[in-house]
């Protein structure tokens, strides 16, 4: 890497039409700050990045100089790969626009938008697509890593609707690629991640979706999570495709949503989602909501944009994270004990344990079509730890995410790429699988430089 002179940044900053920070501006810790409170890292120089033109200049000026680039789409990433300590962050943060086309079911998304963004234009119309479940997630780091979320099993993963991107490459030209023009790029975005490019503006398949779904939680005492699991399990293996679940074990959380009296128990939820006839779903769910005992059920009909918020009051950008996370198969008795007995010795108010149930729509993407690696898993889980680090300790909390992890691991059929976390280059490839050399092959071909290497990352050197 060459030094950076005053005249190199000057230059760079002059190419912009958004604005260069550097460690010297009052506006850098601001800057600099990601979701994850624990990510504690200082680029040389921050390019807030305007349109496409923008992004061109500041890879071309990295590469050029032989620095690696980190691309910031909505800093989400709990790895914090939307920063680097030695490289150049292309920040998309100002590339927020989102453009519906009704007619053609297609929303163009720019490379930094949040899915808070996404999902009030697209229902504007009576559509959708699968976005994440929090609203302040980044549609970059989430489309191309994957994308689980409420609607996944109907309209498949949020990188399945991925039709089209133009992105910035390696060596600074914007391309286009679609099922015609370099279908193998758009196989290896659809989960390959930020490894191509800096992907300026994603063409997301839309799907009729009605602006009031049939949403809400039931909740039930931790103690009685065994039986409610067993019940759960045996309800969602008919599930239609319009019912997406989540299960979610923690203590429960001091939100407004939730009556004061359940702050701090341990529970076990069960978050849900139809977005089919609502008269089907009252009936299909009647089964698990007269089962047992629920200390709250809020389903009800909700606007779609509503659920789409509801969780994000339980995940504080600036607190500190650390998770770890398996795909697995059915959820037997022998998963339900290791995963209440962890929740049981849960170390912090704030964590959580999140189970994607997933199958529908994204099993029936045959495996090879896409990058993305877990097609076959059934479920998801997210072991969240979460701090606020000057009440707590550090170590405690991770301890508690890698035990739970490693009881988890006999269990495991594959990773999920964007819940990798600081599992390393094995981890990386696990999570793809028999799709690594492909991959590889890619990337030699689009980033033999591999200035793109603050993602979950494919070395064009490996074998
Ligand atoms: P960033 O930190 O900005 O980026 C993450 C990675 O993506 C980096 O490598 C970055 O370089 C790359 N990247 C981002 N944008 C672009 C772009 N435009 N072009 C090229 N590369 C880009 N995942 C789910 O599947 N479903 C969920 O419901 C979900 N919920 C989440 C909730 C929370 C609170 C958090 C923290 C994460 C959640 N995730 C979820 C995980 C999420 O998918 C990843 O953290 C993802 O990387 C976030 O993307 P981002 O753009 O916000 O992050």
């Amino acid at each position: 890497m060459d030094t950076l002179t005053t005249g190199d940044t000057e230059k760079l900053a002059d190419a912009l039409r958004g604005e260069l920070i550097t460690p010297a501006d009052p506006r850098y810790d601001r800057a600099r700050q990601v979701w994850n409170g624990d990510i504690d890292r200082r680029p040389p120089l921050i390019a807030r990045c305007a349109d496409a033109t923008d992004v061109a200049a500041a890879v071309t000026f990295a590469a050029g100089r032989g620095m690696p680039v980190a691309v910031r789409g909505g800093g989400h990433s709990v790895a914090g790969q939307g920063l680097c300590d030695d490289g150049v962050v292309v920040d998309l943060s100002p590339m927020r626009a989102v453009d519906v086309d009704p007619a053609r079911r297609l929303a163009h998304v720019q490379g930094g938008a949040l899915w808070q963004d996404v999902d009030p234009a697209t229902q504007a119309h009576g559509l959708a697509t699968t976005g994440g479940i929090v609203s302040e997630t980044g549609v970059g780091g989430l489309t191309l890593g994957g994308g689980i979320g409420h609607l996944m099993r109907r309209c498949g993963l949020a990188t399945d609707n991925l039709v089209e991107a133009d992105l910035v490459t390696a060596d600074g030209r914007l391309v286009t690629v679609d099922a015609e023009r370099d279908p193998e790029l758009l196989w290896g975005l659809r989960g390959g991640g930020g490894n191509f490019g800096t992907v300026v503006r994603f063409g997301l398949r839309l799907h009729e979706v009605d602006p009031t779904v049939l949403a809400g939680m039931l909740i039930y005492p931790l103690d009685d999570a065994p039986a409610v699991l067993a019940r759960y399990r045996d309800l969602i293996a008919d599930a239609p495709d319009a019912l997406g679940t989540i299960l979610n074990l923690r203590l429960c959380p001091a939100v407004a949503a939730i009556p004061e009296r359940l702050h701090g128990t341990p529970v076990v939820a069960i978050i849900v989602c139809w977005s089919g006839d609502h008269e089907q779903g009252q009936a299909f769910l009647r089964p698990l909501r007269e089962f047992g005992r629920p200390v709250l059920d809020t389903v009800a009909p909700m606007p779609y944009v509503v659920l789409q918020r509801m969780l994000d009051d339980t995940s504080r950008a600036g607190d500190h994270y650390y998770w770890r996370s398996v795909d697995f198969g059915p959820l037997t008795d022998e998963i339900i004990a290791i995963i209440v007995e962890h929740v049981a010795r849960i170390t912090s108010p704030l964590s959580a344990v999140p189970v994607y149930h997933l199958g529908g729509a994204i099993g029936r993407v045959p495996p090879e079509d896409t990058a993305f690696g877990s097609r076959h898993a059934t479920h998801d889980i997210n072991m969240f730890g979460h701090w606020v680090p000057d009440r707590d300790d550090r170590d405690r909390h991770v301890a508690w995410v890698r035990d739970f992890s490693e009881a988890m691991a006999p269990h495991a059929v594959g990773k999920y790429v964007n819940f990798l976390n600081d599992e390393g280059a094995d981890g990386v490839r696990e999570a793809y699988g028999r799709r690594w050399q492909r991959l590889v092959a890619l990337k030699r071909r689009l980033d033999p430089e591999n200035v793109f290497r603050y993602n979950f990352n494919i070395d064009p050197g490996t074998g």
